[in-house]
């Protein structure tokens, strides 16, 4: 059956406005980070339940249909684009709250639902999703779970692994795999809902989802931090653990010219701190206690200033300072605007060796001809450092030139090319740096096993 014969039979399945195809779909634009581009595909489709895509998915098995798989589309490693010829499905329409169950801290949603809107629909109940990432307004938790997206709290609640209870999927045959069990331990066989969570819709399309949740925390207090010295940053680490461990929810850092270029004349935010310091560190404190937290945070603090640990510190006054405090460190994605062409990292290295490795790197970047800005900052505590490289050209030579200083200078210290963001296509060449011979050809054999005729997300990670 020629391709565009399947059509004909999703519109059995689905209703017009859910299938978009020749004409509809060139109003259709697919952001892809900075820019609107033209989706290129056969057909894009929207379904709004479990079954649409199960029935969907069993026709494009029949025919070997290639499916590309659309969340939020907020991933920054090409894992969405499509060609003319495969079929795109869409989860934006799929985004209801199934269930809030308050007692047992979980809440059960369809995957297409944007990250930002659930954590304000549990906030109202008193409970927490701890994830938080820039994107969390545009992600969705499919995406989340298939990615297995960090953030800015992983040190303390872990990756979104760590939040997934339950999970349904559609398999690449149609077969619907559920399990939106709310168990905190079940070691009935496999744990089969790891097979979907990192394995960026390789394997399945992810449905449904159980989410942990956690009680909403009643205070919130931030400090910036600045020191010239990356032995001291380890230390101040260690003594908010020892003081304030359970109430110590971020821990980030920022490098000099980050910093400086966030709180430059360009932007919104205020200098809290002088830019003249060698690393820049953002602390969140969340806690239960409205009489002594402020207190107990300032005291650790101020102590960490009178040791030497740091050089200087702000704590938010307010809730309008400490959001302006976060700004700085959640908005750097605008430094991609500063140059017309950037790249993205996110390397993973062992925790001790981040201040001696970065600073090779950004040696090493500054003599690439054609490397124009380069802004590192990152999860400090979980050991997870990015960069965004501007340049002027988009040239492949000095791509690779890039891509090669950073990921050999990962790889001498086993570390890891990508901590979250994933491979999609970019980073598959270099995914041999970062596992081994035999882990890929395993990964190979899953992937042909549960999708003999590789039609689900073809030609990403692996
Ligand atoms: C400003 C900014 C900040 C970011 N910060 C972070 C960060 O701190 N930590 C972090 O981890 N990431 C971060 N990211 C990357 C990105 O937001 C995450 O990878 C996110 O989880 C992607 O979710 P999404 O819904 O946008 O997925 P998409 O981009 O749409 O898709 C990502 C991958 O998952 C697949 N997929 C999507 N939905 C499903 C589904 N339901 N079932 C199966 N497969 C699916 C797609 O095919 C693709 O392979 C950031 C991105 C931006 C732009």
């Amino acid at each position: 059956m020629p391709n565009n014969s399947v059509i004909t039979l999703f519109r059995e399945i689905l209703d017009d406005s859910s299938i978009l195809s020749g004409e509809s779909l060139k109003s259709r634009f697919y952001h892809i980070w900075k820019t609107d581009v033209q989706l290129e595909s056969l057909c894009l489709l929207l379904p709004r339940s479990t079954d649409e895509v199960s029935a969907i998915v069993k026709i494009c098995n029949d025919y070997n249909q290639e499916i590309i798989i659309h969340g939020g589309l907020t991933n920054l490693v090409g894992s969405t684009i499509s060609n003319k010829n495969q079929v795109v499905i869409s989860l934006e329409k799929m985004n209801k709250i199934v269930e809030i169950d308050e007692n047992g801290k979980t809440i059960t949603c369809e995957s297409g639902a944007i990250i930002e809107d659930i954590i304000n629909t549990v906030k109202d109940k008193d409970l927490l999703l701890p994830l938080n990432f820039g994107a969390r307004g545009s992600a969705q938790i499919g995406g989340a779970v298939s990615t297995n997206a960090g953030g800015l709290r992983v040190f303390k609640y872990g990756m979104t692994r760590n939040l997934v209870m339950g999970i349904e999927a559609v398999l690449p045959d149609g077969t619907v795999i559920s399990s939106l069990k709310k168990l905190m331990k079940d070691n009935s066989g496999y744990d089969l809902k790891q097979l979907f969570i990192g394995s960026e819709g390789t394997l399945g399309i992810v449905t449904k989802v159980v989410l942990r949740l956690y009680r909403l925390p009643k205070t919130r207090y931030t400090s910036l931090a600045a020191t010239n010295n990356y032995q001291n940053v380890l230390d101040l680490f260690k003594t908010m653990e020892n003081k304030i461990s359970s109430n110590l929810t971020g821990f980030e850092l920022l490098w000099t010219n980050t910093y400086s270029q966030m709180v430059s004349d360009k932007t919104l935010y205020n200098k809290y701190l002088p830019d003249n310091y060698k690393y820049y560190i953002f602390i969140e404190y969340m806690g239960g206690d409205f009489e002594n937290d402020y207190n107990k945070f300032e005291e650790v603090v101020l102590e960490s200033v009178d040791k030497g640990i740091i050089d200087d510190a702000v704590i938010g006054k307010d809730e309008k300072e400490q959001v302006n405090i976060w700004g700085i460190r959640e908005d750097v994605a605008v430094l991609a605007d500063e140059k017309e062409f950037d790249q993205h990292f996110d390397i993973s290295i062992p925790v001790s060796l981040i201040g001696e490795v970065i600073d090779k790197i950004s040696l090493e970047l500054k003599e690439c001809e054609g490397v124009k800005t380069i802004f590192p900052f990152g999860h400090v505590a979980d050991g997870n450092i990015h960069f965004i490289i501007g340049k002027d050209s988009d040239d492949d030579k000095l791509k690779s030139e890039i891509n090669e200083i950073i990921y050999s200078n990962t790889e001498k210290v086993d570390g890891s090319i990508s901590a979250e963001h994933g491979i999609g296509l970019d980073k598959k060449k270099y995914l041999i740096k970062t596992r081994s011979q035999d882990e890929i050809e395993l990964m190979r054999l899953i992937k042909k096993s549960i999708d003999p005729k590789n039609i689900l997300n073809p030609g990403r990670v692996i």
